[in-house]
């Protein structure tokens, strides 16, 4: 399984080969991705079966939505592990969004994946064999009216990056230095941990961090995050300027917009003020409601008069599309059909 190879240690791999080899093995894993070594053409058959099975992972589901448009996998380890992608495609660009752990730890209320618990850590290689699989993916069977070629990669997905630090550092790595990502199409969402926070404003790439905030005061964000008790908004706030101070960039706030918790205008007040304090943007994201929690989506209108008051504070607020809610596309959803389904 050679994406879970150190991609400057290939050589181990091809033991006795020239170093072009090891190059041509490098050009296929990562910029220019196939699905099977079978068509890494310019290897020797004999090389090529050494590298079967290619992926880290079987694809033991896939679903499509937004009439083809949005394509999600649910990933399963050799060791039982699962986790999921989600690959966008839109006019101009193509947008993956991969998994950091399977599980996780965090319990947000609201979120599939929390309720579900936490499984395991990815290890680098698979997170960056995600963003290869749908990089072959759409290089095999492009979707028609969007790029052929992978454009960006956010973490968000299952699990908390930055809960996942040292991984999650070298998948980045390897997304920009291997693979050839632009840093700044690469997202890292935090549900708030703030001394990973810190440490990532120390890294070499320009990343654009999301921070999942979803609440404008310590109760009611503590009881939707529950990380809120030892991060509280006010370490978050602090972290975050840090970030941008050191980055020079921008930083988006997430907030999922759950139908009579989180949707009033004094929340969407306390945004605003929040985003000001950061120069952030926003990003609203009408709740996908999960089985195994009770909150509920908020209605068309509720998201509109949210938006419009934020933005009559001053917010610069996006209203995020809800990308394949037909197929169970939020955070943990799928695998959590899977597990309950007999
Ligand atoms: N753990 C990180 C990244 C993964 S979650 C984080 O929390 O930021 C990615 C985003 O999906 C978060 O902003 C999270 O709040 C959001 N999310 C989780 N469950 C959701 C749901 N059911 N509907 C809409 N957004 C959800
Ligand atoms: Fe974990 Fe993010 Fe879901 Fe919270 S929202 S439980 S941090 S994946």
């Amino acid at each position: 399984m050679p994406y879970l190879t150190d991609p400057d240690q290939l050589g181990a791999l091809l033991p006795g080969e020239p170093a072009y080899r090891v190059r041509q093995l490098r050009d296929w894993l990562y910029r220019t991705p196939v699905l099977e070594p079978s068509a890494m053409t310019n290897l020797p058959g004999s090389l090529r079966s050494r590298l079967v099975p290619l992926w880290p992972f079987s694809v033991e589901e896939e679903q499509f939505g937004d009439g083809g448009r949005t394509v999600k996998w649910l990933m399963r380890a050799r060791d039982g592990a699962s986790y999921e992608s989600v690959l966008m495609a839109y006019p101009d660009r193509t947008t993956l969004c991969l998994s950091s752990q399977a599980g996780c730890a965090m319990g947000c209320t609201f979120c599939a994946t929390g309720q579900f618990g936490f499984e395991r850590h990815l290890a680098a290689g698979e997170m960056v064999a995600q963003a290869a699989y749908a990089s072959a993916r759409l290089r095999h069977t492009p979707i028609e009216g969007s790029p052929e070629r992978l454009g960006n990669v956010v973490f968000m997905g299952m699990g908390e990056p930055l809960a996942n630090y040292d991984n999650t550092r070298e998948a980045v790595r390897r997304l920009v230095e291997v693979m050839g990502l632009s840093g700044r199409s690469v997202t890292i969402s935090t549900a708030g941990v703030v001394p990973g926070m810190r440490r990532l404003a120390g890294e070499p790439w320009p990343l654009t961090l999301a921070l999942s905030l979803h609440a404008a005061d310590n109760d009611l964000r503590s009881r939707l995050v529950p990380l809120n008790h030892r991060y509280p908004i006010d370490d978050l706030i602090d972290a975050a300027r840090y970030y941008v101070e050191q980055k020079g960039r921008r930083l988006t706030l997430e907030w999922t917009l759950i139908a009579g918790v989180n949707d009033t205008p004094e929340q969407a007040r306390g945004l605003a003020g929040i985003a000001a304090e950061l120069g952030a943007h926003c990003n609203v994201i009408p709740l996908n409601p999960t089985p195994l929690t009770g909150y509920r989506a908020p209605t068309r209108a509720a998201v509109a008069a949210f938006v419009e008051q934020a933005r009559r504070a001053g917010a610069n607020v996006t209203l995020r599309d809800t990308r394949g809610r037909g197929i169970d596309a939020a955070c943990g959803q799928l695998r959590t059909r899977h597990a309950a389904a007999p």
